[in-house]
């Protein structure tokens, strides 16, 4: 057994460790590129959204390099993503891979815990180790996904006060390229905890108060960054501070809090007022995070979304109420696989600018009270204290 999974932002890190962990043989996927998804594009349905092609594009270039198990994660709708499974066991098959087999991690309760076991046990039973390390892999991989999570989060939020441009996207680059050298979990763990002290050095002017935004939309798409057109990474290099709420880890918390209905509490409330009902995908949560957003003392907001995604466009249609009640501005980025990435580059910058603008006018005359929230830049205010700093970053 060959196993391989797609890349989603941090995840395929994860994934990896968890390969590792288990000492089952694994294929890499490339990181996204083009290729990954003129590949997709060319065998995918033409109207089905963008995450849906660069997987495809991942799996094809995998199984060439001899994979012939892919896991992935699935869901029973309401919206594509509870056929992209099938379709993409459909197009395998007729491109002749039938003999691939796609273990599918699907946490809905249609399929039943019975069916999730089974499923689980097609990978681990073929684990060489014990039940104790099997454990230790799993915790590992989720050790790592929130370490990745947390240090992308300090670099795109750092990024707006750092004192010599570019030194957080270095350090971000620096990881992301050690973990593909590294040999086991724990080596990895140990490298990454390294990186957030390393973090904890960058050095940073508070006084700088740079622009603020808040990165909101479909959850592929805004934690995959080939797929956003880097977009993270373009705001690092103009000097504004992002961030966002939707990550695999949070991805993982809100999935196992779901059972009980404490999944993600703030933003449910948030969105309660806009989107009482959920839509499928992360519509409800593209709202609440908007709202949240507002009320923390962003000044702004980016939506990304591919083409077509149906419960992003039911948000979008929704954001334009949240801008008239907060002043709130946003912008909406569309993708898919002829996006140019000039356009992408002059709407940003001009976002920004006004952003800016308005920034220096005194802000958006919002109403509302921020005394309750947590101000946006609160977590580098905190760094400015050496002592906080160590409990945030050292812990
Ligand atoms: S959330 Fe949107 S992009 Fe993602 S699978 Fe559903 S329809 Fe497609």
């Amino acid at each position: 057994m060959l196993v391989t999974f797609p890349n989603m932002g941090n995840v395929a890190f994860a994934a990896r460790a968890l390969c590792q962990g288990l000492k089952i043989p694994y294929v890499m996927p490339e990181k996204n590129n083009k290729d990954t998804l003129r590949r997709g594009s060319f065998y995918a349905p033409e109207e089905i959204c963008l995450p849906f092609k660069v997987m495809l594009g991942n799996f094809l270039e995998c199984i060439e390099k001899g994979a012939d198990t892919i896991l992935f994660v699935g869901s029973c709708g309401p919206c594509r993503f509870g056929e992209y499974c099938e379709l993409h066991m459909k197009i395998l098959r007729r491109l002749g891979y039938g003999n691939v087999n796609i273990v599918v991690a699907d946490f809905s309760p249609e399929i039943g815990i019975d069916a999730l076991r089974h499923r689980i046990a097609a990978i681990s039973d073929k684990s060489p180790v014990g039940k104790l390390e099997k454990l230790k892999a799993v915790k590992n991989a989720m050790i790592i996904e929130a370490l990745c999570d947390r240090l992308d989060r300090i670099a795109y939020e750092m990024a707006g006060y750092e004192v010599n441009r570019g030194t957080c996207k270095r350090l971000m680059y620096e990881y992301k390229a050690k973990i593909l050298e590294s040999k086991e979990p724990d080596e990895t763990i140990a490298m990454l905890r390294g990186y957030l002290r390393k973090f904890g050095e960058v050095k940073t002017d508070l006084s700088l108060d740079p622009v603020k935004i808040a990165i909101i939309g479909e959850i592929y798409t805004v934690i995959d960054p080939f797929s956003n057109l880097y977009i993270e990474e373009k705001l690092m290099d103009l000097g504004a501070s992002s961030s966002r709420m939707l990550t695999p880890t949070w991805w993982v918390k809100d999935l196992v809090m779901k059972p009980v209905k404490l999944n993600s509490p703030n933003i449910n409330r948030a969105a309660r007022k806009y989107m009482p009902f959920p839509v499928g995908g992360h519509g409800k949560e593209c709202i609440g995070e908007a709202v949240l957003a507002a009320k923390k003392g962003m000044d702004g907001a980016i939506q990304i979304l591919p083409l077509g995604c149906m419960p992003e466009v039911i948000s979008k249609a929704i954001l334009p109420s949240i801008r008239r009640d907060y002043s709130f501005p946003f912008m909406t980025l569309i993708v898919d696989e002829v996006t140019g990435e000039a356009g992408i580059n002059t709407r940003l910058e001009a976002f920004l600018d006004m952003l800016g603008s308005i920034k220096k006018r005194g802000g958006s005359g919002r109403k509302h009270n921020l005394t309750k929230m947590e101000p946006a830049g609160s977590l580098l205010r905190r760094c400015a204290n050496e002592a906080d700093r160590k409990e945030l970053f050292f812990e």
